[in-house]
């Protein structure tokens, strides 16, 4: 019995059942970890799945931004 499951990358909304070079994220209000693929971490609760480096940047830029709005001055 094969069980196949399907991942989505919360970028592009690209699906796989195969996802080889795919990163986990798991992402705190104080921290954001990625992950290797792994099964194990893709299934963890609130585990989130990007399909390469690249959506994986998009949402790593995206946490940065929430965090660090509003910009702090630039001291001269
Ligand atoms: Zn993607």
């Amino acid at each position: 019995m094969t069980t196949l499951q399907e991942f989505r990358c919360e970028v592009c909304g690209l699906v796989t059942t195969n996802p080889t070079h795919w990163f986990v994220i798991r992402c705190g209000n104080s921290d954001l970890t990625v992950h290797r693929w792994n099964s194990e971490t893709a299934n963890a609760t609130g585990a989130q799945h990007y399909c390469g480096e690249a959506h994986a940047e998009v949402y790593i830029s995206r946490w940065f931004e929430s965090v660090c709005a509003p910009p702090k001055p630039i001291f001269k």
